[in-house]
């Protein structure tokens, strides 16, 4: 089933959702698992929005307590940079106290062919990049990029870019796809970037 879900609620947050396109055929993404996810109908979106729509419906969900923005998906914010700046604009005028969160599959630069890390400055407060492995040839094995064996280390630069623009960059794993030496290759790979490291657990539909 396909809707328009511009924005969901997760928690205490709101994540907003501009594109299904990702770069990345992920072994665990929750597109392969159903319509929905975290309570939400459907993610499959018939049209991607206007960042005047994507506001729209982060305004009509917007809750009193509501601690933060997200651009996450169902697919890979990148794809739509102008959108995703427009909108990241737009809540920072009318929302100025709330953090403002990518999640992303870390392919910005290559999606864009240039280094779009300048461009989060002041309008982004936190890039959560997906790091999933500790090497580019697990990687390709379980996201399959489209970028073959330069997305890897592409991931690696644009996080290290992210750092000098956005207050705060994490990595992120998901647990359940790693065993106890992976994870702490994965560590170890974060260590040396001087990057923190989350451990995130599988979202299947509806958030399970
Ligand atoms: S990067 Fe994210 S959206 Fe893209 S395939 Fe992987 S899990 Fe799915």
């Amino acid at each position: 089933m396909r809707s328009n879900t511009y924005a969901y609620r997760v928690d205490d947050g709101i994540y907003i959702n501009l594109t299904n396109q990702c770069t990345n055929a992920c072994a665990f993404c929750i597109r392969n698992n159903g319509d929905g996810a975290y309570g939400s109908d459907s993610l499959w979106l018939e049209k991607e929005p206007t960042a005047k729509e994507a506001l729209e419906a982060v305004q009509a969900l917007f809750f009193p307590g509501c601690k933060e923005f997200v651009f996450c998906g169902y697919g890979e914010p990148f794809m739509k940079l102008d959108v995703l700046l427009e909108t990241a604009g737009f809540l920072k005028q009318l929302y100025p106290k709330l953090p403002i969160r990518i999640n992303t599959n870390g392919h910005g630069n290559l999606i864009c062919g240039r280094d779009v890390t300048p461009e989060l400055a002041g309008l982004i407060d936190c890039v959560s990049v997906s790091l999933n492995t500790s090497s580019s040839s697990e990687y390709n094995t379980l996201c399959k990029p489209v970028y073959g064996g330069k997305a890897y280390d592409a991931l690696l630069s644009f996080a290290a870019e992210c750092k000098k623009h956005v207050p705060k960059v994490q990595f992120s794993v998901v647990g359940d796809y790693l065993n106890k030496f992976q994870l702490a290759m994965c560590q170890a790979v974060a260590d040396r970037a001087g990057i923190s490291l989350r451990v995130r657990t599988y979202i299947g539909k509806n958030g399970q």
